[in-house]
This record gives C-alpha cells, sequence and structure tokens, in this order.
C-alpha cells in the first residue's frame, strides 16, 4: 500500500469546507507513520479533458490557485490508479475532491473528477477495459454517474443505507451481483462517520469496507484497486478513518 500526496494539498486554495486549513495534517501525519508516500505531478490538460469539456476546463482556470490544486489532485488520483494498474495498492490523500464534477460543470467543492480523469487515462491508454467505481461518501457522486452513465465498461456505484448494518449490507449485495472486472477504484469519503455530517460509520465499519473491497479485488480483479479521499470535514476522525480502510484493503 502506497499514500499518494502532495504537500500542496495543505494550501487554502479556497473557502469551503474541502479546502479548511489544517484538514489534512491528522491524516498524513496518521498515514505517513504507516505507509510509504508518492509524490505525484499535476494533471495535464489532455488527462481532464478526458472527461471534462473545454468550456469547463477554461471556467476553473479563472481561479488560478484552485485549478492549480485541482491539476494537482487529478494527478494524485492518477498516480494512484496507475500504481493500482501496476499491482501496488494505492491511496490518494489528495484535495480538492472531484465526485460532484461532471462533463460541463461541478460544484459541492470539486473542480475536476479526480476518479473519473483516472480510470478513464488507464482505460483510452489500453490498461484496462472494465471498472467498477464504489462510492462510500456521503453524498452521492453525480458527476461520476454522469461521466460514465453512457459507458457500459464502467459501473458505478454509491453505498447507501438506513445505519451501519444496513450501509455494509449494500456493499456486499452490491459486489455480490459484480463480475470480473479488471480494477476497483474507491471514492473514499468519510464524511459518513458519526463524528462527521452523517452521524453513523464507526471507524471500524471503515476497515470492513476495506475488507470487503480488497477481498473483491483479489478475487476478481488481480487485487488491482485504489482509492481517492472525496469528502470527509472531522480531521480528527479523517485520518483514524483512512487507515481502517486502508488496512482492511490490505488484510483482504
Ligand atoms: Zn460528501
Amino acid at each position: 500500500m502506497k499514500v499518494v500526496f502532495h504537500p500542496r494539498y495543505h494550501e487554502v486554495y479556497a473557502s469551503d469546507p474541502a479546502a479548511a486549513p489544517g484538514r489534512l495534517e491528522p491524516a498524513a501525519a496518521l498515514l505517513a507513520a504507516r505507509f510509504p508516500f508518492v509524490e505525484p505531478y499535476p494533471a495535464a490538460e489532455e488527462d481532464v479533458l478526458l472527461v471534462h469539456t473545454a468550456r469547463h476546463l477554461t471556467w476553473v482556470k479563472q481561479r488560478p490557485h484552485t485549478y492549480e490544486l485541482a491539476l494537482l489532485a487529478a494527478g494524485g488520483a492518477i498516480t494512484a490508479s496507475q500504481l493500482a494498474a501496476q499491482g501496488e495498492k494505492a491511496f490518494g490523500l489528495i484535495r480538492p475532491p472531484g465526485h460532484h464534477a461532471s462533463p460541463d460543470s461541478s460544484w459541492g467543492f470539486c473542480w475536476f473528477n479526480n476518479v473519473a480523469i483516472a480510470v478513464e487515462k488507464l482505460r483510452r491508454g489500453g490498461a484496462i477495459a472494465r471498472a467498477i467505481i464504489i462510492d462510500i461518501d456521503l453524498h452521492y457522486g453525480d458527476g461520476t454517474a454522469n461521466i460514465f452513465a453512457r459507458v457500459p465498461e464502467v459501473v458505478y456505484h454509491h453505498v447507501k443505507g438506513m445505519g451501519r448494518q444496513d450501509f455494509l449490507r449494500d456493499l456486499e449485495d452490491f459486489l455480490s451481483r459484480q463480475g470480473d472486472a479488471d480494477l476497483v477504484a474507491v471514492s473514499a469519503g468519510f464524511d459518513r462517520h458519526e463524528h462527521d455530517w452523517g452521524r453513523m460509520l464507526k471507524t471500524e465499519d471503515y476497515r470492513s469496507v476495506g475488507q470487503m473491497v480488497g477481498a473483491f479485488a483479489a478475487a476478481h480483479c488481480r487485487g488491482r484497486v485504489f482509492a481517492v479521499l472525496e469528502g470527509g470535514y472531522n480531521s480528527d476522525t479523517l485520518g483514524e478513518s483512512a487507515l481502517a480502510l486502508l488496512e482492511g484493503l490490505e488484510e483482504e
């Protein structure tokens, strides 16, 4: 397991909760004690254009600082996905998040759809054909769903449930219906934690999610799995939740 991280992710590029000062520092410190870190390069414009319109790219470019960080976040997802394609599990501790970024628009603290760009780059490059994107964020990743709405080779699933057991059962049911794929990507938002906006999952539930996804990837995707950060606004629980997910993924 490698963690993809860049010190510039600490920069405050906007005034939304995803860009809040100090949001990633505790998580970075916790994960650095456990996993090797890899520093990514920014994504290229042509990478962004794999899933976004030129109009949207130009719109984000009007905010130069946000634009730089959004390219670096997409680059972080690309690096994590490339590690996964090579058989090394990876987690992108990145911001800004991306799952609310559609081809021609974005909202919800998102600018470019990091996970979609990474998956599409692997697909266009021929490294993979079929991918499964599992979104465990509190919020539905409308951007990711829109981007792959007419792409049957990429399945998007937002895990939901009225309680902890319900949530884990939804994930289990979804995975039981899936056949083989070349890769699993996890849109890892931690805002469903009991001490975050969603007020539901315990830290140990993220370990269960990791175990289920890791076991599925081992059985159906040659172990190829990566995750990237989406939401998660309690900086005290973000790190332990991410650590639980990654340890679960490694256990298989
Ligand atoms: Zn969210």
